[in-house]
């Protein structure tokens, strides 16, 4: 059985092909959004999802969340003690994912298309598929996220020619994607976007009105001082925006010196404040459109995805931008995860796969360092030469020549770039490799240089001394940003060696960790009632008797629910 992921960078999403359609798979306590966040109990078992975010403000120190940004790059983040990858971390996600299919499935699951977005680089595609070794999944393919968005609507399964526009608003990144379906190629034409946009910055907005009208007054300290008050406030905004994507107002109340604080935002008012990042979220789809020289009128479908979408004031703005409604029947934050579902399932009945979506294109041009002899006779160093160019068909394997330029040189030095631009310092380095040259004059020992792009955008490069036939093989290594064979095989021995906490005990988990938010969180009487409930709990936790744990578990929810008007999401 191969699973289709969504590995997002807020929430990660695990799906099925089964009885023709895409199934997405709940999670031990029930949900098909598992928060990206990856926390560490103090027993030293790794706790994954809803639980691990409310500890990110209980246990900062041993809880990490958005490493999705640091993918194929060097960054360690510490759990307590230990440090942890960014492809570590989205194994641990992994992990949990894989166990809640297994749950349901009742059959190991071992193989998985995972989406990534389109403009990842090979570093962060490499570092997105060891992830997936790490956690003990072989990856059959790394789909692009619109690519797969497409697929969940049924577009790119036929052969019907037309260009699309995949709108992807997240948590804190905003990606635009322009694509071309064609012969059942999947092209992604253009893309644009802001790394650093997304539904947390409408959460600013509510915050920031909050401030300047109660706050202040009631003596809130400034935002920027990351006051306990402010994650409680945080959420509660969040909670605002959430409820005025379906409701005209919405109200905020918040405990602070034993004061209640109340007020209401209506959604006119937050469309009006929100409009200095709604203009943030116009300038990159019109880059792509004219990035690709596409008018809007020639796409045949705009597709939103990503949860923040669901505002209602960013389906007018794209309503208006392209003179059409956008599809959005799939909820947004599911259509990645379905579309890998989709895809997965066209790769375990070989369904004519290779016809459709094994076509997709190179999303970046890849080449090597030469030097360019000027009509001097001297030598301009550090050119690019492309070998695949950007928007080749892939899989795609190409071959081009290099020489010796000195008498008896021994070694050349290769050095192999993703990018589009003319000298290779501007770049990005994604390995190198010394080839050993036989001694020869100048121009007389080639090197037969092969880039193989496999259907996941991965490269591998090849080097075949054409005077002595000795093939040699680029393994990207020593570059800071990925992982070479032997070192995900010894991060392998080490992670499995952490317990994920088991899955029969996450809703107790969840229920505790929301618990003690909320302790730390309120103050006096509600202070008070939380502590005794969740002091009741534990102790019948610990006297392990079945009886006492549900009775007090369901004391505690419901202590919990009164005290805590944000759903339990
Ligand atoms: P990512 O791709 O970054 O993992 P998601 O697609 O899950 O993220 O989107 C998460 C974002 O969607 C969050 O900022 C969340 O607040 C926002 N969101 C989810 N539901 C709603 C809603 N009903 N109204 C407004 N924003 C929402
Ligand atoms: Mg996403």
């Amino acid at each position: 059985m191969i699973v289709g992921i969504d590995l997002g960078t807020t929430n990660s999403l695990i799906a099925v092909w089964r009885h023709g359609e895409p199934v997405l798979i709940p999670n031990a306590i029930g949900h098909v959004l598992t928060p990206s966040a990856v926390s560490l109990d103090e027993k030293g078992d790794i706790i994954v999802g809803l639980a691990a975010r409310e500890r990110l403000s209980t246990h900062p120190a041993r809880t990490a969340a958005v490493f999705k940004r640091y993918m194929g790059t060097n960054r360690e983040l510490h759990l307590g003690k230990k440090e942890f990858r960014p492809e570590e971390l989205s194994a641990l996600v992994l992990r949990s994912l894989k166990a809640d299919a297994e749950a349901l499935l009742g059959e190991p699951v071992t193989e998985a298309v995972i989406t990534v977005p389109a403009y990842f680089n090979d570093l962060q595609r490499k570092a997105t598929k060891a992830a997936g070794t790490l956690a003990g999944l072989e990856v059959k393919r790394l789909l692009t996220e619109p690519t797969a968005a497409a697929l969940a609507y049924g577009i790119g399964l036929n052969a019907d020619e037309q260009y699309l526009m995949v709108i992807d608003l997240g948590g804190g990144t905003f990606d635009v994607s322009l694509l071309h379906c064609f012969e059942g190629v999947m092209e992604v034409r253009a893309t644009a976007g802001d790394t650093w946009l997304g539904g947390e910055d409408f959460v600013d907005v509510i915050v920031h009105d909050f401030m300047a009208h109660m706050g202040e007054a009631a003596g809130l300290p400034p935002v920027s001082l990351l006051a306990p008050i402010h994650g409680v406030l945080r959420r509660q905004a969040e909670m605002v925006k959430r409820r005025l994507s379906e409701a005209d107002e919405a109200e905020l109340s918040l405990a602070y010196q034993g004061k209640d604080l109340t007020w209401t935002l209506s959604r006119d008012r937050f469309e009006m404040l929100s409009e200095s990042v709604l203009a943030r979220i116009r300038l990159p789809i019109e880059r792509a459109l004219r990035d690709a020289r596409i008018k809007p009128e020639i796409l045949s479908q705009v597709i939103l995805a990503g949860g923040a979408t669901r505002m209602p004031m960013l389906r007018r703005l794209i309503g208006r931008l392209f003179r059409r409604m956008p599809l959005q029947h799939i909820n947004p934050d599911e259509v990645v995860a379905r579309g890998a579902a989709v895809a997965a399932g066209l790769i375990g009945r070989s369904a004519g796969l290779e016809e459709i979506i094994m076509t997709d294109v190179a999303p970046f041009t890849m080449g090597i360092n030469v030097s360019d002899r000027q009509p001097d006779g001297s030598r301009l160093t550090g050119v690019y030469m492309p070998i695949i160019e950007r928007n080749t068909i892939i899989p795609a394997s190409r071959v081009k020549p290099v020489f010796n330029v000195e008498d008896n040189q021994t070694a050349i030095s290769l050095q192999v770039y993703q990018g589009e631009a003319l000298m290779v310092k501007d770049n990005i380095l994604l390995g190198k490799m010394s080839v050993r040259c036989p001694p020869a004059p100048e121009g007389k020992v080639q090197i037969d240089v092969r880039f193989t792009y496999d259907t996941s955008g991965l490269l591998e490069v090849e080097a075949t001394v054409l005077n002595t036939g000795v093939t040699e093989r680029l393994l990207i290594e020593g570059n800071p940003g990925s992982l070479s064979r032997e070192e995900i095989e010894a991060r392998l021995q080490n992670l499995t060696k952490l317990k994920l906490h088991p899955r029969d005990d996450a809703e107790n988990a969840a229920l505790m960790a929301r618990g003690q938010r909320l302790y730390e969180q309120r103050l006096g009487h509600a202070r008070s009632v939380i502590g005794d409930a969740l002091t009741g709990f534990i102790s019948a936790l610990e006297a392990q008797a079945p009886e006492r744990i549900r009775t007090t578990r369901e004391h505690l929810r419901q202590v919990l629910e009164a005290h805590d008007d944000e759903p339990f999401i």
